[in-house]
C-alpha cells in the first residue's frame, strides 16, 4: 500500500466508517494538490466531517498513554535494550524473538517482538506502526507482530525520558522501580543455574557505597571483586527479607575509574524498617534485655527451646544448656532486637555456659541470677553492633549479630575528660 493509501485507510477509521472511502480519496487528493503535507490534509479531512483527529491511526501515541489491550498504535520510541531470544513452535519449529525496553519522552516499557521487518539495535530511534499492547507482570507491554512494520529514523531524534531513580545503596528498596547505583563490587561468585532449560551464569555476593551494603544477583553479567560500577536500568528484590539489588542484560553497567570509599557508617534504624538490611552497622543504646535471655535450655534434636525435658516435638529428651542474649538497640530513630548467641554471650558475661551453670546452682536454681547479670553489664549501654537485620511484621525488625562492641565504661570517661580538656573546662 502506498503511503496515500494508506492516509485514506486511516481517516476511514478515524470518521469510524461514516464516509466512504472514494469521498476521502478525493478529499485528500485535493489537499495534496494544492501542497497540503498529508498529515495536514488527514487532519483536515477529519475535522471537515466531524471525526476526531484524536481517532487518526497516524498520530503519535505516547508510552505512558498506553494500557494493555490497546491496537493500530503508532509510537517513536528508542529502543534501550534489545535482546533475542529463540524458541519451539509447536511443530517443532525454532524461531527467534526479540524482547526489551523502549522509551519516549513520557517513559519506558518493555516490548516483545515476535517478527521485525527490519534489524533494530539497541539505541535505534524508530518509527513503529501497527503495534498492540498487552498485559505483563501487572504492566503494559508492547507486542509487535506480523503486521507491525518499523523504520529507522535519525540517531536521536527521539529523547527519552529518564525514570531511573539514582539512589545510595542505604535507600534501595523493593518497589522502587529502575534505579541507578555506583557502587563497589565487595565480592562476586558466578554460578551456573537453569533457566528454562537454558544455561545461565549468574554472579551473587555484596556491593556498596558510602551509605552500606547489599547482596546482589547479576545475571548475565560478568562482575568481579574490587570493580566500581555504574549500574543502571537495576530493580530491588527481597531476598530472605532483606533487599537484594537484580541486574541482567537489559541493565546498563559501565565501569567507573573511580574509588569509592567504603567506611564504617552507622545506618539509621528508621532507614531499616519494613525493609531490613543486610550486614547493617548500628550504634544505639540497650534500652531492654527481653525474656528469653540468660541460661536457656534447648532440645538436642531441633535446637527448639524447652521448659523442663519435654519438647513439643520431640518428647522427653535431655536438653542441652546455652547462652543468649535478646536485647533491644535504640538510636534514637527507632529500635532493633538483637540476637546475641552462645560465644557473645559468653563474652559480655566474662563466663562459660559451665560456669552461668554453677552460679545458677549456687543460688538455688534460680537462672535469673544470669539475666540479670546480663542487665547490668547491657542496660543503658552504648553500643555497637553489625548483623542482617530482618524485617517482618510479626517481629518488627531483628538482628542477628555478627560483630559487636561495647565501649568500655573507662574509655567513655576517659574520652569525655578528654573532651572537657579540649574544650578547655
Ligand atoms: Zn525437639
Amino acid at each position: 500500500m502506498s503511503e496515500f493509501e494508506d492516509a485514506v485507510e486511516e481517516v476511514y477509521n478515524a470518521l469510524e466508517g461514516k464516509v466512504d472511502k472514494e469521498s476521502i480519496f478525493r478529499e485528500l487528493k485535493e489537499f495534496m494538490d494544492m501542497r497540503v503535507p498529508l498529515n495536514e490534509a488527514k487532519r483536515s479531512v477529519i475535522r471537515k466531517y466531524g471525526g476526531t483527529v484524536k481517532n487518526l491511526g497516524s498520530e503519535y501515541r505516547s508510552l505512558a498513554s498506553l494500557v494493555p489491550g490497546e491496537g493500530r498504535l503508532n509510537l517513536r520510541v528508542k529502543i534501550l535494550s534489545i535482546n533475542p531470544k529463540e524458541y519451539t513452535t509447536s511443530d517443532g519449529e525454532v524461531r527467534k524473538m526479540f524482547y526489551g525496553n523502549m522509551g519516549d519522552e513520557s517513559g519506558v516499557l518493555p516490548f516483545t517482538a515476535w517478527q521485525l521487518n527490519i534489524a533494530i539495535r539497541k539505541g535505534d530511534c524508530v518509527e513503529i506502526k501497527n503495534a498492540y499492547t498487552r498485559e505483563w507482570q501487572g504492566q503494559t507491554k508492547v507486542m509487535l507482530g506480523q503486521n507491525t512494520r518499523i523504520e529507522l529514523l535519525p540517531p536521536d531524534s527521539v529523547k527519552v525520558k529518564s525514570t531511573l531513580r539514582q539512589a545510595k545503596v542505604a535507600e534501595l528498596h523493593p518497589g522502587m522501580g529502575l534505579v541507578e547505583v555506583e557502587a563497589k563490587i565487595l565480592s562476586a561468585e558466578p554460578r551456573t543455574v537453569s533457566v528454562d532449560g537454558v544455561e545461565k551464569t549468574v554472579y551473587s555476593g555484596t556491593l556498596a557505597d558510602e551509605t552500606g551494603e547489599i547482596p546482589f544477583s547479576a545475571w548475565d553479567t560478568e562482575v568481579r571483586a574490587g570493580d566500581v560500577l555504574k549500574i543502571s536500568r537495576a530493580y530491588v528484590s527481597t531476598f530472605r527479607g532483606m533487599p537484594q539489588l537484580v541486574f541482567d542484560s537489559r541493565s546498563e553497567i559501565t565501569k567507573l575509574n573511580r574509588e569509592i570509599e567504603i567506611t564504617e557508617v552507622p545506618v539509621s534504624i528508621d532507614t531499616l524498617e519494613g525493609k531490613g538490611g543486610f550486614n547493617a552497622l548500628l550504634e544505639g543504646v540497650v534500652i531492654d534485655v527481653k525474656d528469653g535471655s540468660g541460661l536457656i535450655y534447648r532440645c538436642p534434636e531441633c535446637r527448639r527451646v524447652v521448659d523442663g525435658m519435654n519438647c513439643p516435638i520431640h518428647g522427653r529428651v535431655k536438653p542441652v544448656p546455652d547462652l543468649r542474649i535478646k536485647a533491644i538497640v535504640d538510636d534514637g530513630t527507632g529500635a532493633v532486637m538483637c540476637v546475641f548467641n552462645r560465644e557473645q554471650t559468653e563474652k559480655i558475661l566474662g563466663m562459660t555456659v559451665d560456669e552461668a551453670m554453677k552460679k545458677v546452682q549456687e543460688n538455688m536454681g534460680i537462672s535469673t541470677v544470669i539475666t540479670e547479670m546480663i542487665e547490668d553489664k547491657l542496660i543503658a549501654r552504648p553500643i555497637r553492633v553489625r548483623g542482617n537485620v530482618i524485617s517482618e511484621e510479626k517481629y518488627g525488625l531483628r538482628m542477628f549479630v555478627k560483630d559487636f562492641s561495647i565501649p568500655d565504661v573507662k574509655d567513655i570517661a576517659k574520652n569525655a575528660q578528654k573532651m572537657l580538656d579540649e574544650m578547655e573546662w
